[in-house]
């Protein structure tokens, strides 16, 4: 049998024959075609796995084929900026049949008609049963076995495919619930899972397309794969502020994947400055530099804790990619301005300091001077909260906001 992209699952073992999507499937959209898209192999130890295919991959025959949506979000916000392209990561389907209708909401919609199926045909083999003196448990729980067997999951129907495919891969990305689920049988929601560091055996060994050389834990007979779950870049684009939890996610992945995981101390961490030092600090050749406040309260006026400053890890004279080794590394300096309850102790202190403070009145102006030049001579600052709370400590705290 030909299909429009010459591809057949079931010669991957997938269970097309009884499937609700397969080409004599009670949810297919008759009026079309039986299209299931291909996985996109690539030469390489790292695969992903998306969900289900959309009307535009369907189209075009290969996984996250919009350059919008999610194929634009894969594209442009994770593997852009983590330096790799498409070719560096196989993509692969949890499904490989799209349900019929509209791309945006496709999953739950397919959810709500198995399982309103199911619930119809339950409600009638119970009542089957009931009438021929069957208890009302087990009737419940033979029409559960009897319907699941009926009208089957698709997504369980292509799972033997899956981890076929999947096992050609050392590394798997899970991308979202269905293809956390589908790869390492998890059943929470995708974001607590999201950046886990799971081993799965997907296969038996003698099963599975591994080529023999790569380092994959054995233990009794299994193989074991490392695989991380993240967002799907779907969910990304309905939800951007969560694309940085994502991006995260991917590169801590990437460095497991190439057991590079271990945290790298930065060069070297100042502590407690003086006016001189930090000066020196700042006057440094650096593309960014790192801001983070810690106050007493969130109200205006705020009273500076404490704050650091850090200049990043650089490769090839540029911030390095986080699945890089870095030429230099991290350099930060870190500046206790006010005593607090539950302490830092054993800090550089200035002599004359007034009682709670590290700093004389003299030497805390001179270091606020030097934080003042620094933040309006046109040099890139970032952090996490500065665009808003840490901008305001600012000009609270100096009298300037950042350039
Ligand atoms: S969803 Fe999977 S199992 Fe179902 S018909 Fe398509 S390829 Fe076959």
């Amino acid at each position: 049998m030909t299909t429009p992209h010459d591809f057949d699952p079931r010669l991957l073992g997938a269970r097309c024959d009884i499937c609700p999507l397969g080409p004599k499937g009670c949810l297919r959209d008759k009026s079309m075609e039986w299209t299931p898209v291909p996985n996109q192999h690539q030469h390489t130890t790292v695969a992903a796995v998306g969900d289900m295919p959309g009307l535009k991959e369907v189209e075009r025959g290969f996984p996250f084929a919009n350059a919008q949506g999610a194929g634009g979000r894969w594209q442009n916000d994770a593997l852009a900026p983590l330096g790799l392209k498409r070719s560096h990561i196989a993509l692969l389907s949890s499904q490989l049949c799209t349900f019929p209708g509209p791309t945006s909401g496709a999953r739950a919609r397919q959810t709500a008609k198995v399982k309103k199926l199911r619930d119809t045909m339950a409600a009638a083999i119970m009542q089957q049963f009931r009438a021929s003196g069957v208890k009302a448990a087990a009737a419940k729980r033979a029409a559960k076995a009897q319907v699941e067997e009926e009208i089957p999951d698709p997504t369980a129907c292509c799972r033997p495919a899956l981890l076929r495919e999947a096992s050609r891969y050392p590394h798997v990305f899970a991308l979202g619930k269905a293809a956390s689920s589908a790869i390492a049988r998890t059943t929470g929601g995708i974001k607590n899972l999201n950046g886990d560091l799971l081993e799965v055996d997907l296969l038996p060994a003698e099963e599975a397309l591994a080529p023999p050389w790569w380092p994959l834990r054995r233990d009794n007979g299994r193989l074991y794969r490392k695989v991380v779950p993240a967002f799907h870049p779907s969910f990304v684009d309905r939800a951007p502020a969560n694309v940085h939890r994502w991006r995260s996610a991917l590169a801590k992945g990437l460095r497991w994947f190439h057991n590079r995981l271990q945290w790298l101390e930065p060069d070297s961490i100042l502590l407690q400055p003086t006016p001189e030092e930090l000066d020196a600090f700042l006057e440094q050749e650096a593309p960014y530099w790192v801001l983070d406040y810690e106050t007493d309260g969130i109200l205006s006026p705020f009273n500076v804790r404490c704050f650091a400053i850090c200049i990043p890890d650089m490769k090839d004279g540029r911030p390095a990619l986080p699945i890089e080794t870095p030429d230099t590394l991290a350099r930060a300096v870190g500046v206790h301005v006010e005593k607090c309850a539950g302490g830092t102790g054993g800090l550089r202190e200035d002599p004359d300091a007034e009682y709670g403070r590290y700093y004389s009145a003299y030497n805390e102006e001179r270091i606020k001077e030097t934080l003042r030049k620094a933040h309006t001579d046109g040099r890139t600052w970032v952090g996490h909260n500065l665009i808003g709370f840490d901008a305001r400590v600012s000009k609270d705290w100096l009298g300037v906001w950042m350039t």
